[in-house]
This record gives structure tokens, sequence and C-alpha cells, in this order.
């Protein structure tokens, strides 16, 4: 076994690796950007080395300089976690050229799957079902358009190199193809420098099963069960979960052996997820799945398959890699309940899950949920990476109880200071489809609505974010001489004004809610009719409540102003960003949710809609413009009357 190991990554998934490494007795490396010098992961390492500037072109991806790293400090093997650099046949040549050990597959198994037509091809003659369509190496746009014609509509549009959902465009109507085939193109280019794409035929009622396989560097190759990640948002797994929804015993032996045999074609070691499209119409069935693309690292959703088996992936990858043999034979491997893992991110649900940054002011995690994470209260989400806070994994001995503690683990997770998706995770959870293992990759999309309305806030909640924003909980209120007389203050928030009446320690009148507090520990038993247990926090004109699974938050605004700003005439920069695209011109004249301007922010594009009817004004930016938060991008003619 190594005696020192360097992570090449960053985040929840270094920290997570550290963790078994430790176990193990092995000492690690940690590399950091500038912008993570103080990053938990750098923390937990035995030895930490500074890589370069934040942006990931100057850091996280300097293959060589994290090589460096490894030699410097005497480390005898690098884990490439997922992301940056995991999946890099060229990063793990050298690692090898400099008499390291990759803790991964082999350059050559890499490459084999890393684009997804080839792998498709490499598939197919290996006799694993793949998804039918064109993936050859002609990309006339006019040829594209006949092969889709050809496959049938809908078609999948995909960039070859692509990854986590992005370059990625589905197509329904022959028209929109040409568009489409662009933007995918253009996404594939800018995210994977690669502009090459395939066609695949949409598969209706589609489920996203795979298989997590295990290979060695004897030939030997195991599965260890399925994951459903149907949960998607925009082909982005949202909630993921093991063992899939009405799976059999002869389903999982037909797409385990298929995975199995996919990763001993290209001689696979280490740990990979064979991923599968199905089709969900009607039960899974032993001909209704099809190979997608094989990734040939350690998944971000690993922990699922970890708690149904109670194997440390992350220790067999470091066995494995060590030469051993893969630790169980196939009909040794346990499956035990069920589990659930939920990405917390720092993404604004409301505003189409704009990707979030901030600072951490609180951070508090539910209990009854390993937690994966990267970050600590007082950190800060940046926008140089992805904006993932946590992972949250719920082990129980059947799916309705493990999804109830999925939803008890979010509603008591309390993170202020920035915008996360826990409420959607929480509606998700809530979701009677959901709840009966119905899924599919579509029920987000359209339970869109439902799964966003919060509803309206709790009064009491509201009624104690009042409290809070006048600081007026006493946490020692017997302490001192106070004379109690009935004293009304106002707060505004979010443009309500709300009357504040103390009637006695810690008793207040707010509104029609009459409420007792008392201290406990840091948060607050408060008696407002029922009995619960609140935090309340205040941040400059942020008030924040968490209780009974919920979560008010509000900004302290003054008497009559709106707390929403966005006025109907401009349109503004959700968050720092690149313009890509624009195709608005001054003078034109717009309907209502015309695309307007393509923003490229975190890796993602974003569409900058018109607000309403109406005429362009001026357009203030042009294609390959870096703009601020907030930036002014085009202006609307003012409505008539
Ligand atoms: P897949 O490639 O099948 O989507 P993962 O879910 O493990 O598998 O994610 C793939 C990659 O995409 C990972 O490297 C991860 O860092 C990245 N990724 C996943 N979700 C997001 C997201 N919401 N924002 C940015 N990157 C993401
Ligand atoms: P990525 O590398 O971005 O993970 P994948 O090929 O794994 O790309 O596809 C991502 C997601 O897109 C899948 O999980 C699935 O939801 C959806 N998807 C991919 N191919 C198809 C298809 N042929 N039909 C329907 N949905 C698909
Ligand atoms: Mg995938």
């Amino acid at each position: 076994m190594f005696t020192k190991i360097l992570i090449a990554n960053r985040g929840e998934i270094a920290c997570r690796i550290i963790d078994t490494a430790r176990k193990m007795g092995v000492a690690t490396v940690a590399v950091y950007s500038d912008a993570d010098a103080n990053a938990r992961h750098v923390a937990l390492a035995d030895e930490a080395v500074r890589i370069g500037a934040a942006p990931v072109g100057e850091s996280y991806l300097l293959g060589d300089v994290i090589i460096q790293a490894a030699l410097e400090t005497g480390a005898q093997a690098i884990h490439p976690g997922y992301g940056f650099l995991s999946e890099n046949p060229d990063f793990a040549d050298k690692i090898a050229a400099a008499g390291l050990t990759f803790i991964g597959p082999s350059a050559s198994a890499i490459r084999a799957m890393g684009l997804k037509d080839a792998a498709k091809a490499l598939m197919e003659q290996a006799g694993v079902p793949v998804v039918p369509g064109y993936h050859g190496a002609n990309q006339d746009p006019a040829f594209l358009a006949e092969r889709a014609a050809e496959i049938g509509y809908p078609v999948l549009i995909k960039a070859r190199a692509g990854g986590g959902g992005k370059g990625m465009r589905r197509v329904d109507d022959p028209a929109d193809f040409a568009e489409n085939l662009a933007g995918a193109a253009r996404e594939g280019k800018a995210s994977f420098g690669d502009a090459a794409v395939l066609i695949e035929k949409y598969i209706l009622n589609p489920r996203h099963i795979e298989i997590q396989v295990f290979g060695d560097n004897h030939g030997e190759a195991v599965y260890l069960h399925e994951r459903d990640c149907s949960l998607q948002r925009r082909h982005q797994k949202v909630i993921e979960e093991a063992p899939a929804p009405g799976m059999t015993e002869a389903v999982r032996a037909a797409m385990g052996q298929a995975a199995v045999k996919a990763a001993k074609a290209i001689g696979y070691s280490g740990a990979g997820t064979v991923e599968f499209i199905v089709d969900g119409a009607g039960g899974l069935r032993e001909n209704g799945f099809w190979f997608m693309e094989m990734n040939t690292r350690l998944q971000v959703e690993h922990p699922v398959t970890e708690a149904i088996t109670g194997v440390d992936l992350v220790e067999w990858q470091l066995r494995v890699a060590a030469g051993q043999p893969v630790p169980l034979a196939q009909e040794d491997i346990p499956l035990n309940g069920h589990a659930f893992e939920a990405r917390i991110y720092a993404e604004d649900v409301a505003r189409d899950f704009l990707p979030a940054t901030g600072h951490l002011h609180h951070l508090k995690f539910g209990t009854g949920a390993r937690v994966d994470t990267g970050v600590r209260q007082g950190d800060d989400i940046s926008p140089f990476y992805d904006p993932m806070i946590a992972k949250l994994t719920v082990h129980g001995p059947d799916r309705a109880i493990a999804l109830a503690s999925l939803g008890r683990a979010l509603g008591e997770t309390e993170i202020a200071g920035l915008t996360t998706n826990i409420g959607f995770l929480g509606a998700l959870c809530r979701h009677s489809g959901f709840a009966q293992g119905q899924v599919d990759t579509g029920l987000i999309a359209r339970d869109l609505e439902a799964l966003r309305d919060m509803g309206t806030p709790n009064p009491a909640l509201r009624a104690l974010a009042a409290l809070a924003a006048l600081n007026l909980p006493n946490p020692q209120p017997h302490a001192g001489f106070t004379q109690w007389a009935p004293l009304t203050r106002h707060v505004v928030l979010e443009g309500e004004d709300i009357s504040v009446t103390s009637l006695g320690p810690n008793r207040f009148q707010v509104g029609d809610e009459t409420l007792q507090l008392a201290p406990a520990g840091p948060a607050w038993r408060v008696t407002a009719g029922r009995q619960f247990t609140a935090t309340l926090l205040r941040f400059g004109d942020r008030v924040d409540v968490f209780a009974q699974g919920q979560h008010y938050g509000a900004t302290i605004t003054q008497p009559g102003a709106s707390a929403d700003e966005a006025g109907g005439d401009t349109i503004r920069a959700p968050m720092p960003g690149l313009v890509k695209l624009v195709s608005a011109a001054a003078g034109q004249v717009v309907k209502k949710g015309a695309a307007l301007m393509v923003l490229e922010a975190m890796k993602m594009e974003h569409t900058m809609a018109a607000p309403r009817d109406g005429t362009i004004a001026a357009v203030h930016v042009a294609a390959g413009a870096q703009v601020i938060d907030g930036a002014l991008l085009l202006e609307m003619e003012p409505q008539d009357g």
C-alpha cells in the first residue's frame, strides 16, 4: 500500500478521499488555488501545496504542476477525484511517466471511453446494447439533419466530449434542429474544447440507471449493483438512489453483466460507472436498456452505493491501484436496504436555478445523514468552482423509511448567507409520484411549478423573523432589572410593515401572533400555539429563521420598498458571466420570452429572455464581454400608458 498520496482535487471529494486515506494509515497531500488557501480540504490534509491562481485553468487543471507537487512531497500516487483531470488520459500517462501511480484506470481505458461517439462504437462491437443514433465523423449540419430525420424525432444532440449534462439538446421539431445543433456545438466547444456532436434517438419515458463497476489489474471485474439517477434537471442529477425502484433480480443481473462486459472490453481497472438509458414505460425489461456512456472515475453519487453495500469505494480504489485484487467476489457483494443522496447546491431555484455565490454565515446539517462537504461555516462559495455545498446520503431498511430520513435531514439543514436548493429538494421528497417510485428524467421539468412553489411563508416564522430583525429575544431574559411596559416597534420585511409589541420577558405580540421564547442552546424554544425549536439569525440587513423543517429568509427594507426591484424596462446580468451571443438589436420588436442574449456563467449557458412584449431600446453589451452581477445588458422601450 502507498504511504502517501496526493489528491488532485478540491471540495467535498478531496475531503472524502482524505478521510479514507487517513483511515488506511495513508498520509495525504492536498493541492489548492489561491481561492482555496483556507479551504476545508487543505486543513484536513497532512500537507498542502499551492498550485496557482483561482481560475481552474491556472490551478486544478495544471497537470504538470500537480505532478511536480507529488514528486516534491514524496507522494507515490495521485487520486484525481471527479471532474478536473480525472478523465484526462494525458494526465494519467504523465503520472506514469513520472514514476507515480494514477489511482484510476489505464490511460487507454480512459481514452476508449473519453468520447461518447467512439465509446458507443466500441460498445456496439463488444455486444453491449447502445442507443440508436448517428455517431460518425461527418459534422456537416445538413448531413446531421438528414440523420436526425432518419433516426426519427425526438432526437438528442450531444457534444461527444460532453459531461455533467452540458452540450446536450433535445429536439422535437425538425425546424429547431439547426439552432440546437449550433447551441450544442458551441457549448461543447466552450466547455470541452470540442464542437463535434452525435445524434441519438431520444428515449421516451427515460430513466437513467447506472451500474457501479470495479475492475483490477488482474483482469477481474465486478458490479456493485445499480443507482437510479432519473431525478434530473437539464440532464443533471439532483437526487440519486439505490436500488432502482422496480428493479428485479433478472434485470439487475442483465445490466450488471452488460456493464462488466463493457469494463472488460477495455481492460478496466478501478472504480467506474456504466450509464444506461432505460425505457421506463411498463416496467424494467432485460431488453429495455441501452449504453449511454462510461464515466471512468469515481462518481459524485458513489455514497449511495457505499450505503447499500457497506463497501468503501475509495478504499477499493487505493487497494486496486496498489496492485491488490478486487476485494469481494461478485456473489459476495451485499445489497442492504435503500439509500438516497441529495445534492445541495448554492443556486436560486426561483431564478431558473442560477448558480449563487456568497458567504456561509451559518451552516448546520441535519441529523441522520452522511454529510459529504468541502465547506464549513464561515467559508465562501466562490464563482470559480462548482457551487455544490454538500451531499446528504441517507440509508434505511426500505425506500419509504430512507426517503423520510432524507426529508428530515434536509428539513433540519440550516444554511444562511446564500441561496440554496434545499427547499426544492425537500419538495421533491414530498412529491407523491417520487414517493411511489414513479421516476423518470422528465419528472422535475413536468412538475417544476409545483416543486418550486414554496407556498406562503408560515406566519410564525415570519413573526420570528421580525423579532430577529429587531434583535429582540434576549438570551438572558432574567438578567438585570427590567421594567416591562408594552412597547411597540415596527420593522419592514420585504416592504411589509410588521408591528412587534413586547409583553414581558421574551414574550411578544407580532401582528396576530403571540409568541413566548426561551433560549435552547444557540436556538430558541418557541411557544406560538404549538411548541417548536427555531434558529433566529440576523446578518446585516438579512434575517433568517429555521423552524419545523422550513426556512424563512427576508431582507429588512424601507417602508413601501418592494423586494422585487427588477424594473420592467431593463435587463440586468443575474450573475457575473461572459456574454456568449447577442441576438437582439436596438429597434427590434420582441415577444415575451424571446431569446435576446446568451450568458455563460459557471460553464453553463443561460438564455436571457424578453420579460414582456415590446421593443428593444438599446443593447449595452456585445458578444465576448465579461459582465459583473447586475450589469445593464439591455433596455426596452417603456410601455405605452
Ligand atoms: P455525469 O458525468 O454522468 O453527469 P456526475 O454527476 O458524477 O456524472 O458529474 C459529472 C461532472 O459534472 C462532475 O465532474 C461534476 O463536477 C460536474 N457537475 C455535476 N453537476 C454539476 C453542476 N450542477 N454544476 C457544475 N458541474 C457539475
Ligand atoms: P453526460 O456526460 O453529460 O452525463 P449523458 O450521455 O450521460 O451525458 O446524458 C446525460 C443525461 O441525459 C442522462 O442521464 C439522461 O437523462 C439524458 N439522456 C442521455 N441520452 C438520452 C437519450 N438517448 N434519450 C433520453 N435521454 C437521454
Ligand atoms: Mg452521464
